[in-house]
């Protein structure tokens, strides 16, 4: 039994199989041979292993997600049959009687390099994939286990550190719990685990050799503990424990079809964050009154090229239609920072928090921006849409994504297809925005408060730095109070205002809000029901 602290970002408790996520970029030692043909075998027995994979992975995308993305599986199972990769790997064996993995990962690096080094964009792209083919050449050679997501029975999942790119292609019903070594409590990756609604601890100082799927852990979001191998006492309590979270649950879900509404009689809305389509059922699941915030740019991650106007356009309007009615407010994509994407070039930034981000990418590259807006445009057709944008710092700014709303609106006018104008509003999570919030309040149709930047950028911790997470401290006093300049400058101009990071669940804080007189609260869909019955048991009028 082995026990290990770590910070909880989401209260809740499972035991449950462990299921170790290595990262690609594995280290391959050199080991000198004497069998070369014997090495040689057991390449051609790693390489069959690789072909089988990739045929179910094929198979697996092609019903999941269609041909055009299934068909980066076919390129692979070609490369794996590269005349000259293999050429070179059985070289590097027969010539300089090294081990299979070094070979492979060596080749991989090799070819990788050259890939990346030529200017055809094509040629360009199968860098990622041959170090792809030649990682999961080494972790079939060495034996470890390819974690497959599709067949896994719900898990545990423990990793180095996980980025919001990885966390987005989880199938989210096979995760019990995350564990990570690395990773901060305030960033997007932990966002995902509060709004799956699954205990999560990250900065966990953990062994990953010392670990193997397979293996039963406990892990308890409430003490920020995990227990690897727990005895059976300890199993015994930790399903009583689950039994009881359930049954309060349970209790919370009485308040489903309950106003929010104090005591003293004072509403608010609640509204769900999401990431994705796939959300929306937490979201209905907690009686969420519409959607404050869906984080587009989940979209955009975890595949090899921007998505079409058409996939879009139906991502919007499946969600705008399943709210049926209910307020959608969609954030126009917020790339860049943690949130990478290898298809954008964003290239290296020394600070990418405060870099080429957001509405920055939109407004230097319209053509991008243009695409989304014709998406969320035509899917104002079917339900209750609202336009968002994010990292605003200026009356400018606003003014000129106006004008390019303007040029997809007579774009759409005139190819006649049909839309409604839809609130368009902005998040206010720069002290810049702040600041300026009174002239910004006249030309936007509401406020959305994204405490998570606005506590970065205002206190000048890097909300990705776990070594800061002690300083990261969305209670200080300077937010609250930009909090109340932002609701008092929406007031003045007749706008509403509302939170959408993670500050708007916090119980603490649920009486001041409704003191500070914000109209709206986005929180993550398992909050919902909590910060409703704090709202109806305060008295403030
Ligand atoms: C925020 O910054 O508070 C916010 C809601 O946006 P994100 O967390 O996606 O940056
Ligand atoms: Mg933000």
């Amino acid at each position: 039994m082995v026990k290990l602290s770590g910070k909880s970002v989401y209260k809740g408790i499972v035991l449950g199989p462990v299921a170790v996520l290595k990262k690609d970029d594995q280290q391959v030692k050199r080991v000198k041979i004497t069998d070369a043909d014997a090495e040689l075998g057991r390449l051609g027995k790693a390489g069959e292993q690789a072909r089988e994979q990739l045929k179910a992975l094929y198979d697996k995308a092609l019903k999941e997600v269609g041909e055009a993305s299934a068909a980066i599986f076919e390129v692979h199972q070609m490369m794996l049959e590269d005349e000259d990769y293999l050429e070179s790997i059985h070289n590097m064996i027969r010539t300089e009687m090294v081990n299979a993995e070094y070979a492979v990962a060596v080749t991989g690096d090799n070819f990788s390099e050259m890939f990346a080094g030529m200017d055809d964009e094509y040629m360009k792209a199968r860098a990622a994939d041959v170090k792809d083919i030649s990682n999961r050449l080494v972790r079939n050679l060495t034996g470890q286990q390819d974690l497959d997501l599709a067949s896994m029975e719900p898990s545990i999942i423990v990793a180095d550190d996980l980025s919001p790119s990885e966390t987005v292609q989880m199938d989210k019903s096979k995760i019990l719990a995350f564990v990570t070594v690395h990773g901060s409590t305030n960033s997007h990756t932990s966002i995902l685990a509060r709004m799956m609604n699954i205990p999560a601890l990250v900065s966990v100082p953990l062994n990953l050799d010392e670990v193997h799927t397979g293996m039963k852990a406990v892990v308890d979001g409430f003490s920020g503990e995990v227990i690897f191998e727990p005895s059976e006492e300890i199993c015994q309590a930790t399903e009583e424990r689950v039994r009881e979270e359930q049954e309060k649950l349970q209790l919370l879900h009485t308040l489903k079809g309950k106003e929010n509404v104090t005591l003293a009689g004072r509403k608010i809305n609640i509204y769900a964050n999401i990431g994705g389509v796939g959300d929306v059922g937490y979201v209905l699941e907690n009686d969420a009154g519409g959607i404050g915030l869906f984080r587009s740019e989940f979209l955009y991650l975890g595949r090899d090229d921007f998505p079409t106007e058409e996939e879009q356009f139906s991502a919007y309007r499946q969600v705008v239609q399943t709210m049926a009615g209910k307020k959608v407010i969609i954030r126009t994509l917020d790339i860049g920072a943690d949130k990478q994407v290898d298809y954008f070039n964003l290239g290296n930034e020394d600070n990418p928090a405060m870099g080429y981000r957001a509405i920055r990418i939109c407004l230097k590259q319209p053509d991008i921006f243009k695409t989304q807006l014709r998406a969320l445009l035509r899917a104002t057709m079917y339900g209750n849409l609202s336009i968002m944008y994010p990292m605003i710092t200026s009356v400018d700014e606003v003014k000129r994504i106006y004008e390019i709303v303007d040029e997809v609106k007579a774009e759409l006018d005139e190819a006649q297809v049909p839309y409604k104008v839809p609130e368009q509003g902005i998040m206010i999570e720069t002290p810049a925005a702040v600041m300026v919030s009174d002239d910004l309040a006249e030309l936007v149709d509401f406020f959305s408060i994204g405490t998570n930047d606005l506590t970065q950028y205002t206190l000048a911790v890097d909300r990705q730095n776990a070594r800061l997470d002690d300083f990261y401290n969305p209670h200080h006093k300077a937010i609250l109070r930009m909090i109340q300049m932002v609701v008092d400058s929406a007031h003045k101009a007749g706008k509403w205002a509302g939170i959408c990071g993670e500050l708007g669940a916090d119980l603490e804080l649920t009486e001041e809000f409704l003191k500070m007189g914000l109209d709206e609260l986005s929180v993550s869909p398992s909050m919902v029901l909590r910060v409703r019955k704090a709202v109806r048991e305060s008295e403030i009028a």
